[in-house]
């Protein structure tokens, strides 16, 4: 095991402190900061200076002390301090939106994707809606801390690879291997840059200002075009080797079945996914044929659903697509639960989420998978969060990022941080003076 160095130290506790106000959510005493985090009080004095001095965090209000005496100071972020930009990329469209430090969204924008694309193409298209967002919601003055890009397919954040993702065209080698993507947006925008797949995005978004804030083990699932997990495991989000952890989705439930977009067969996103129940009710005749468009999906499978709530043959036939899309994924969810003993289960069914043709056979089917200890325990919700979720999740993922790194003390200029992020190889002199 690598020994810690007291810099390091130091650098993980400012981390501490700042996650321990950012997770609370409201302004907290130097003495609330200290039970929540387990550091002194001498110490948490040391490091709240720093932040403040920073700018960081700000002192605000006032409270009676306990004995009624001395007015103690409390300590909130100071939401103008940097801003992050978020960038959802879809199949068939772009969305970027402007974080405060706080995690508050202070403007968006969005614009139709025509995908696949190449990755040239990709970064053109980015860099012009995040310039062009940053123009229309007074983003160009402030200090822009970096930039969180979410995308489906798997993703390694960590390497800055994209081993597969439908919104990349094949390359000349055929295949949708995209290298350097986050570099490649950086040295345009001239920020930090850090992509994520987009399960992982938003299981992110749910622990540091969601549902999960306050569990160490959760899932979010996002059910829409494809079928996508991001863990939480031990308080952190799991990625596993490569990125390639969460994966779930594509668990192979019949041999030689169905046709998936990852290129297998008989995955269960190729049964429960948007564009698999779309499918499914063409074959049923309930839906013209022919090959969708992505942007078209979800209204069809809106009309799908709308077929399934209308009494009469066809709504008979309809509901029993969705009745069994809600079966397999209550039985996954049942045994994701039992693998991993989760204490939250949220699952976005997304913009036309049919949730009364789908809860009941999914509860029965979770409940007949989850073994007894968990059974009426572990709470599952489903439900449709709207875009800001995917906002604040890539913001989490570029202040994460930051807040490890403790780089938050060393911001000398408005034009952001240093390119190295990792904790140990601070480049910027006044972090390494205030860290020392
Ligand atoms: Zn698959």
């Amino acid at each position: 095991m690598t020994r810690l160095s007291s810099r390091h130290i130091s650098q993980l506790h400012l981390y501490q402190v700042l996650h321990a106000v950012r997770r609370n959510g409201a302004a907290m005493s130097r003495a609330e900061i200290g039970e929540s985090t387990g550091l002194s009080q001498p110490a948490v004095s040391s490091l709240t200076r720093r932040l403040l001095e920073s700018g960081a965090l700000v002192e605000v209000g006032a409270r009676p002390s306990a004995g009624g005496g001395r007015r103690e100071r409390e300590l909130a972020l100071n939401s103008d301090f940097v801003w992050v930009v978020g960038v959802n990329i879809s199949l068939f469209r772009i969305t970027v939106t402007l974080t405060d430090f706080a995690g508050s969204v202070r403007g968006t924008r969005s614009a139709p994707l025509a995908t696949p694309m190449a990755k040239a193409a990709l970064v053109k298209r980015v860099v012009k809606e995040v310039r062009a967002c940053l123009a229309e919601h007074g983003g160009t003055g402030v200090a822009l801390a970096g930039v969180g890009v979410a995308l489906p397919g798997f993703v390694d954040s960590m390497g800055d690879l994209v081993h597969w993702s439908a919104v990349f065209s094949a390359g000349s080698k055929k295949t949708h291997r995209v290298t350097g993507l986050a570099a490649a947006l950086s040295k345009e925008l001239e920020v930090p840059v850090f992509i994520e797949n987009e399960a992982k995005i938003r299981a992110l978004a749910e622990q540091w200002f969601g549902r999960a804030a306050r569990l160490t083990d959760a899932a979010a699932i996002t059910l829409d075009q494809g079928l996508g997990v991001g863990l939480i495991i031990n308080g952190e989000l799991y990625r596993g080797r490569a990125g390639l952890a969460g994966e779930m989705g594509h668990v192979q439930i019949v041999a030689d079945g169905r046709q998936c977009h990852c290129g297998k067969r008989g995955c269960l996103e190729a049964y429960v996914a948007h564009y698999a129940v779309v499918e499914q009710g063409q074959e049923a005749g309930l839906l013209p044929a022919g090959t969708l468009l992505p942007q078209d999906i979800e209204a069809t499978y809106g009309q799908l659903a709308d077929t399934a709530r209308r009494p009469g043959a066809a709504g008979t036939k309809a509901r029993a697509i969705f009745e069994r899309q809600g079966r397999l994924l209550g039985t996954w969810i049942g045994n994701v639960v039992n693998l991993l003993a989760l204490q939250l289960v949220i699952v976005d069914g997304g913009r036309q989420l049919a949730i009364e043709l789908l809860e009941g056979p999914l509860r029965t089917a979770l409940d007949e998978a989850m073994v007894m200890p968990h059974r009426g325990r572990v709470p599952v919700l489903i439900d449709h969060e709207g875009g800001e979720a995917w906002a604040r999740g890539a913001a989490s993922l570029v202040l994460q990022r930051l807040d490890e790194s403790a780089q938050v003390v060393s911001v000398t200029s408005r034009h952001g941080f240093d390119e190295d992020l990792h904790p140990t190889e601070t480049k910027n002199p006044a972090a390494r003076r205030a860290a020392a």
